[in-house]
């Protein structure tokens, strides 16, 4: 008997209730564990808490003095929330947060007293030494300098006994070595540029910030069950496994009631994120057995990425409470619905208005258009790039594969505006006579808000969407820090926006223009020009390969195919003229992420030969042995007649061994592939090497691991079987 499989599942079948303590109304626990506004207050003097809050609005520098005080009121604070250690947090290009602990503790001299102790220096830079952090070249090891330093605009927050305080991550030189610092830079960017055009409509307008709501969906596997598979403990994916009987084609699971396990670990999770203030509001099954999805209320983008990644690490300690694996992958397993992270994307003024929210004002809507038109303009100019920023070996077999969204970037807008937009085209070129102007802001712009609330055909299978008041980047992996596409966006959306005030601006001054007038003509422009991006159907059939190849879109399946339009000219120069990333950053990053793909799929290619040969190969030669052993009695007792009875086990000896066959010679051959891909130096190189020399031998290998999964005895089969993963509850 397959000892480690059965063990795992009578385990995962005993299980008892894990006790979820929810005793306390969730506002009320809300933001008990951040140091937020409120509780710098309480602890902080007035002039300290002033320059935190000017800090966080105006990004001015904390003075050197009031650090002290700060950091002083922080550990005060952190201390009677339990924290014995505070840690810079922060994220480097791994993907992972990352954190080191020190204590407050520390002794004064020879005389044996000890204080806890915190300094405004602690708080505000520190180094790491993280040297072997990934750093693309930036940082070479013997010069190993980098330094943390404090993020403001992001508040601490004690998590189990420790301050966490959200750092960038830089080089000494200057240079990110993160994924927030280009995240911070490209937020300025836009709030430049969205202000700026946000002066034609209200001069009050002083900030923009983009807003971010994302949706997270994970799998729940029982621990045991996911333990026993060295595949998804290693690689975060099944290597192989054949598909249930029953998968997701009955959508019994989505939407439906969710499973009491699964709701305590909810409940428990939500928990931790009232405390640490993160609002996540919404929980439901998603389409997948046991796929499951978590969205909170949308805030500022640059506190919802620290929260996403945050959310990640409290699920993974969460889930070990109830007995769960929680699987970020965007693709665990094979024949069912993967997983995405829709990042829904918006911006907001100070005055507080959505400039991507429609208005009742004909004015406003003008305004709401400015923004809608201009971000559909920008996904135009770099769809090639948002590919780019989306792509990994693990969201490759979303993008790409018969699965949504397609690798090729669209933006979907619903019919409604659709016929707005085409009436906008039509716009005289030149001044408007006074009856346009009122037509179009009575029957054109005037007319959005009402038809927008009819509007409810959503196209799922679009990557970029527009729901009513906001985009929806849907294209995001599960497992990406989404900190990497929002600085894309934000960055592509204001250049376009700065780009559009250059016109306008122009327009008003050498063809003496009025403003809106101005507006209506770019905007006419901007419309005919970005009309290839636009797309309504349906983003999976291979009609839309098709046609996007007419329109000239991209459409990158893979990874290293994908990720060079990150290094195109035109990328460089985006990052460049808005100071986001220099191009020794730009090249960096890219480097990672080559260097990182090869070793995927080295990783997974390594695994999945050992589980083939050592797992699957063994187990399939004894059961053949007992079919053998069946046939030489069958053999004894019929003597030479035997072979009508011993017909079909025969067929199976022999479709056993062809099975075999076929797995001994994928692995070794895909074994000498890997070889010929790591005598590479050129790492881009390696990594066409992998994606399209090794990686076709999973399919082959695992189509007849799987076939043998069919006609092994059950109770011998080692791996956990998906029903098993799938199904247990
Ligand atoms: P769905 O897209 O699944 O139908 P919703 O429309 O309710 O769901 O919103 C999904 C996510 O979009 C939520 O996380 C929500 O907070 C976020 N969201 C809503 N409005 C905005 C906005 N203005 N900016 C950014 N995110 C937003
Ligand atoms: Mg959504």
């Amino acid at each position: 008997m397959a000892t480690l499989r059965f063990n795992a599942l009578k385990e995962s079948l005993q299980r008892s209730k894990v006790h979820v303590e929810e005793s306390k109304r969730r506002s009320e626990l809300f933001g008990q564990n951040v140091f937020n506004r409120q509780a710098m207050r309480q602890h902080l003097t007035k002039s300290s808490y002033e320059s935190v809050v000017d800090a966080i609005e105006n990004g001015s520098k904390i003075d050197r003095n009031l650090a002290d005080h700060i950091s002083t009121g922080m550990k005060e604070w952190a201390i009677s929330k339990g924290a014995t250690h505070y840690t810079h947090w922060f994220q480097p290009l791994t993907g992972f947060t990352a954190e080191k602990h020190d204590a407050f503790f520390e002794t004064l001299g020879d005389d044996g007293t000890s204080i806890e102790k915190f300094t405004g220096g602690q708080l505000v830079q520190q180094e790491p030494d993280a040297s072997s952090l990934p750093s693309g070249g930036i940082r070479n090891t013997f010069e190993a300098r980098g330094y943390t330093a404090w993020d403001p605009t992001s508040p601490a927050f004690v998590w189990g006994t420790t301050l966490c305080i959200p750092t960038i991550f830089v080089s000494y030189t200057g240079e990110a070595l993160d994924y927030k610092t280009p995240l911070l830079r490209s937020l300025q960017s836009l709030d430049k540029a969205a202000t700026d055009v946000c002066k034609y409509f209200d001069r009050k307008v002083t900030k923009v910030n983009a807003t971010l709501g994302w949706e997270q969906e994970y799998f729940l596997v029982d621990k045991a069950l996911a333990e026993s598979r060295p595949d998804l403990i290693l690689s975060g994916r099944t290597l192989l496994g054949h598909a249930p009987a029953k998968g997701q084609q009955m959508d019994d699971h989505y939407f439906g009631s969710i499973p009491t396990r699964a709701l305590d670990f909810m409940r428990d999770l939500e928990t931790e994120c009232m405390k640490l203030g993160i609002p996540v509001k919404t929980r439901h099954n998603e389409v997948a057995p046991n796929q499951f999805e978590l969205a909170p209320i949308f805030e500022e983008a640059n506190l919802a990425v620290d929260h996403n990644s945050l959310i990640m690490d409290i699920m993974d300690k969460v889930g070990e409470r109830h007995n769960f694996k929680v699987l970020f992958h965007e693709k665990p397993f094979k024949d069912v619905n993967g997983s995405g992270k829709h990042n829904n994307w918006s911006m907001s003024t100070n005055t507080g208005v959505n400039l991507l929210s429609p208005s009742k004002k004909p004015m406003k809507n003008l305004q709401f258009l400015t923004f809608f038109v201009n971000t559909i303009k920008a996904v135009y100019e770099y769809e090639e790039l948002i590919r780019a920023t989306i792509a990994s070996a693990s969201n490759d077999h979303r993008l790409g594969a018969n699965e949504a969204p397609p690798a090729i970037m669209s933006v979907f807008i619903g019919s409604q505006l659709t016929k707005v937009l085409n009436e906008l085209e039509k716009v005289t070129d030149g001044k408007l006579s006074p009856d346009e102007k009122t037509d179009l802001k009575l029957n054109v712009v005037g007319k959005i808000p009402e038809i927008l609330l009819d509007n409810t055909d959503r196209n799922r299978t679009s990557p970029f969407a527009f729901t009513g008041n906001k985009f929806e980047l849907r294209a995001v992996g599960s497992t990406a820090n989404c900190a990497e596409p929002m600085t894309m966006l934000n960055a592509i959306v204001a250049k376009q926006l700065k780009e559009f005030k250059v016109e306008v601006d122009k327009l008003v001054k050498n063809k003496k223009m009025k403003k809106d007038d101005a507006i209506f003509n770019v905007l006419r422009e901007y419309i005919k020009k970005s009309k290839k991006i636009r797309f309504e159907g349906d983003g999976y059939g291979e009609a839309w390969e098709k046609e996007g190849a007419k329109r000239g879109l991209s459409n990158n399946k893979t990874t290293p195919e994908a990720l060079k339009a990150k290094i195109s000219k035109k990328a460089k120069a985006l990052y460049k003229e808005l100071k986001i990333m220099n191009e020794v950053e730009v090249e960096a990053r890219y480097d990672i992420q080559i260097e990182d793909y090869s070793k995927h799929i080295q990783i997974e290619a390594r695994l999945l030969g050992d589980i083939a040969r050592n797992h699957v190969i063994p187990t399939a030669i004894s059961y053949q042995n007992i079919l053998i052993d069946n046939v030489k009695g069958l053999k004894d007792i019929y003597g030479n007649s035997f072979k009508d009875k011993a017909k079909e086990q025969m067929n199976i000896i022999e479709a056993i061994s062809n099975h075999i066959e076929h797995i001994n010679k994928g692995v070794d051959e895909m074994i000498e592939t890997r070889k010929k891909a790591n005598a590479f130096e050129d790492e881009v190189k390696k990594a066409f090497a992998y994606c399209n020399e090794v990686k076709p031998y999973f399919d082959t290998i695992r189509y007849h691991c799987d076939k043998l999964e069919l006609l092994v005895d059950d109770e011998m089969w080692p791996l956990t079987k998906y029903r098993e993963m799938l199904f247990t509850k």
